[in-house]
């Protein structure tokens, strides 16, 4: 049976951490109260007045006692830079949970591509099935904005780091998935910027992977 859709609520939290975990990206821990969320699942941060909410996936799992979410800090940003100033016993005010990035079935085939911090919402699936073990692509400009490296490597059957920026051969996402062949059956999780999105979809599709199999989570639209 279907899981009954959880309903959107707005919340009041406090913040418990906020830690620079790589240049220009803070993990920013609250405490959870009641709030109910789904893995992949998103919040829409209240801002002072609503041109500045913003929505953030949650990194971390299902039943774990607090919300987490990863944030970069855009410098020409509205409320990125201000989130990042947040202090323990700040209050957030939140709204949630929203999106449909839902993980289907967690005992087929998987496949997860990301691009910066878009590794937050298959991380939140990783945390919440312990026992998944899926095929992991994550796209960054330099080696220190692989967020959560050892955990996401750990937690994968093979993790293909990208790098854009560095080493010899820079490397994008799309030019690793061009030299693998994600088997026919795999569910096939996307989740950054929407040109990444078109392109991997692109790539996938020549592939021969079915466009239903393919879930995408697009974080900004340019
Ligand atoms: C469904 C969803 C989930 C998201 N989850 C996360 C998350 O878990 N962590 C996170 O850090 N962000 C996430 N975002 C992006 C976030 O909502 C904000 O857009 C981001 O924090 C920038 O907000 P800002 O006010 O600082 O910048 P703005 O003032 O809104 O934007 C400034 C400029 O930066 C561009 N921009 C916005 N987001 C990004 C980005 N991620 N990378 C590069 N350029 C960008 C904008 O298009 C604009 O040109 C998510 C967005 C969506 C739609």
């Amino acid at each position: 049976m279907a899981a009954l859709p959880i309903s959107a609520l707005r919340y009041r939290s406090s913040v418990l951490q906020n830690q620079t975990i790589a240049p220009g990206a803070f993990e920013l821990e609250m405490t959870r109260g009641g709030f109910l969320y789904r893995p992949g699942d998103e919040i829409v941060i209240h801002g002072r007045s609503q041109p500045e909410d913003r929505t953030y996936s949650v990194v971390s799992g299902e039943n774990d006692p607090t919300i987490k979410l990863l944030i970069r800090i855009i410098p020409e940003g509205i409320t990125s830079p201000l989130l990042a100033l947040l202090k323990p016993k700040d209050t957030v005010e939140f709204t949630g949970p929203t999106g449909s990035f839902q993980l289907r079935e967690p005992d087929r085939p998987l496949w997860f591509i990301a691009t910066g911090t878009g590794i937050a919402p298959l991380l939140s699936f990783l945390r919440t099935h312990p026992n998944m073990r899926p095929t992991v692509l994550h796209g960054v400009r330099t080696g220190e904005e692989l967020y959560y490296r050892d955990e996401v490597e750990q937690r994968s059957a093979a993790y293909y780091p990208c790098l854009s920026r560095e080493g010899e051969h820079p490397q994008r996402v799309t030019d690793a998935l061009k030299e693998l062949a994600p088997p026919a059956d795999a569910d096939i999780y996307l989740c950054g910027g929407q040109p990444m999105i078109n392109s991997v979809r692109t790539i996938l599709l020549e592939k021969n992977i079915a466009s239903d199999r393919i879930i995408t989570e697009p974080y900004f639209f340019w």
